[in-house]
């Protein structure tokens, strides 16, 4: 939304609502915006795609090699460090944006104390079962040991440090994330019930033993009991189930908004069981603790970059993937190009890793360009707006004090994360990372929403937004940069996770193997990560047999 197409009160009333708005127009003075930039994500290359670009390398811009990693995010990183431990190293990756980690990327900048994330910014202590994130962790030294049920021990540094977690409800901060002020019995009432249901699934095993929500969802039960609960809404689930407090419907809400970019009328049941149920070694235990740095999950992905940097190309994005087959190839055939779209190269591979987003097969791959498979349509992503605000000081607020997540009761936002709190830095100043889900019913509205929204109109949303608690923000505020994720996360909508799509979407093709989180249906570092190395096992045990 230009400013000259829309006025201020009619932004802040689309992104955080009529009374909002009306309240912070009051005043005939624009009030003035830090300075700062639309940081990504590269929109521009990405519709050039959509629309058909196509490029012939010249005959001697190819080169032969043994495995092209389509995709830099955590799934084709992943996929590249499991290669090369297993002492593979005839590969190359090839990234379109400047920088490595797709939606787990992290910034940095002269103005900011710290790096802080532009998407993921954590992961759960990993229960036993979860042995390729648990193998990752050792080798960076993030785990140190194994406890008596055979579950790992993370170190205590990189554990979030306390307070974890506030919310904030008409003039105070309160700890935690269910709003205990002012619950009537009822409300408690109803938090125990839910949180029996929950323990009930938490210790549920199927006739194989396997959990009903495990982490990597691979792991988990395929019983038709479970099944089920893909069909219906998390609403209705809940209300299946009499749960009708509004702070217990808000808790689950403000969940599904979290993980999946979804409310709970759009999230899957199983999806959002899963959300609170998979993180829990046993009936009425806590959530595992989570994992943390200032930077998020971009500590995670400089480790894994780090490992492979030589084989990575930044800022090359794939135009084109011709497989096996087709064409009298032999190979598969990748063709990229820079963000120009020009120096176009060409790669013959004896096995492709596809670990771009899936929706984007029917763009890339030759032969679903012309001819999509149906399942393709199936895979829906959610948009988000992430805005780091670079501030000289803290801003001063009633009740609990500052956390490292921050989430405001009566906003479309999560609220923010500090990542200064993991370095223990109290005083001073800081960088909030401030998260806004776009929920449309439609992901292509969200997407036009999101888009057609500039650096300042998204500005001016946040600190509106973060006024409520901090009427100083914008005082504190010396720098606000601005990440637009067009396809941030897929969409567990009922019926995805089970409907089959993803299984068909997973199957290699041709000489090309997929990657991607999305083909577990919900958006998760530990996702990303196990089908980043499930790919890469694919290919070594196909070029073994070769
Ligand atoms: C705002 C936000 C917050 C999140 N928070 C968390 C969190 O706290 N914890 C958590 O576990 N998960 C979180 N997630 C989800 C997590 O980031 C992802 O599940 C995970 O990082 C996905 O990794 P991926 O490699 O599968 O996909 P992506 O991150 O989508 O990476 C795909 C990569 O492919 C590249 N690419 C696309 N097209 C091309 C092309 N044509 N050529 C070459 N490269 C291409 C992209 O640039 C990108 O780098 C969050 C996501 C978002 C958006």
């Amino acid at each position: 939304m230009t400013d000259h197409l829309f006025t201020r009160r009619e932004i802040l009333a689309a992104f955080l609502g009529v009374p909002v708005a009306l309240s912070a127009c009051r005043s005939s003075v624009t009030p003035s915006l830090p300075e700062g930039e639309i940081v990504g994500a590269s929109d521009v290359i990405g519709h050039k795609i959509r629309d058909g670009l196509r490029v012939q390398p010249p005959a001697d811009n190819w080169e032969r090699t043994g495995v092209v990693i389509v995709g830099g995010g955590v799934a084709g990183l992943s996929a590249a460090w499991h290669l090369q431990k297993r002492g593979f190293e005839n590969f190359i990756l090839l990234e379109l944006e400047p920088a490595p980690g797709g939606t787990a990327r992290s910034g940095d900048n002269p103005d900011a104390v710290v790096p802080y994330p532009w998407g993921a910014h954590y992961v759960p202590a990993p229960l036993k079962e979860n042995l390729r994130l648990i193998s990752l962790l050792t080798e960076m030294g993030v785990i140190e040991g194994v406890d008596q049920d055979g579950n790992p021990i993370v170190a205590e540094q990189f554990l979030c440090r306390d307070p974890e977690e506030r919310i904030y409800f008409k003039g105070r901060w309160y700890e935690g994330l269910y709003l205990h002020a002012g619950a009537d019995r009822q409300d408690l009432a109803q938090l125990d019930k839910f949180n029996a249901e929950i323990g009930t699934w938490v210790d549920w095993r199927d006739n194989k033993g396997r959990r009903a929500f495990a982490i990597p969802i691979s792991n988990s039960s395929d019983d038709e009991q479970v099944k089920a609960l893909d069909k219906i809404s998390m609403s209705s689930w809940l209300q299946a189930r009499q749960l009708d407090s509004p702070r217990l419907r808000w808790l689950v809400d403000y969940g599904c908004r979290d993980d999946y970019g979804l409310t709970i009328d759009q999230t899957s049941a199983w999806a959002g069981l899963f959300y609170f149920a998979s993180r829990v070694t046993h009936r009425g235990a806590e959530s595992q603790p989570l994992i943390t740095w200032p930077e998020g999950n971009g500590h995670l992905v400089s480790y894994l970059y780090s490992k492979s940097k030589a084989k990575i190309r930044l800022g090359f994005a794939v135009t084109d993937v011709i497989p096996k087959g087709i064409e009298g190839n032999n190979a598969v055939d990748v063709v990229a190009v820079d963000h120009e779209g020009s120096n176009a190269r060409g790669f013959h591979a004896d096995r492709v890793i596809f670990a771009a987003p899936h929706f984007l097969t029917r763009y890339l791959i030759r032969p679903f360009r012309e001819d999509p498979p149906s399942y393709t349509l199936e895979f829906k992503y959610g948009a988000w707006m992430v805005a780091n605000l670079v501030l000289r000081d803290r801003p001063k607020d009633l009740g609990f004090p500052l956390a490292w997540d921050n989430v405001l009761y009566e906003s479309p936002s999560l609220g923010y994360v500090v990542a200064t709190h993991q370095r223990g830095l109290d005083r001073g100043p800081t960088v909030f990372t401030y998260y806004y889900p776009l929920c449309d019913a439609d992901p292509r509205v969200a997407r036009t929403r999101l888009l057609s929204t500039d650096r300042r109109g998204w500005a001016d949303i946040a600190l509106t937004d973060l006024e409520r608690a901090h009427p100083a923000i914008r005082s504190l505020c010396t720098r606000l940069d601005v990440m637009r994720w067009g396809h941030a996360m897929i969409r567990p909508q009922p019926g995805f996770i089970w409907g089959g799509a993803r299984s068909k979407a997973q199957k290699p093709f041709r000489g090309i193997h997929f990657a991607h989180t999305d083909l577990s249906g919900i958006a998760l570092f530990e996702e990303a990560l196990d089908h980043g190395v499930r790919a890469a096992e694919e290919v070594l045990s196909e070029l073994n047999r070769a």
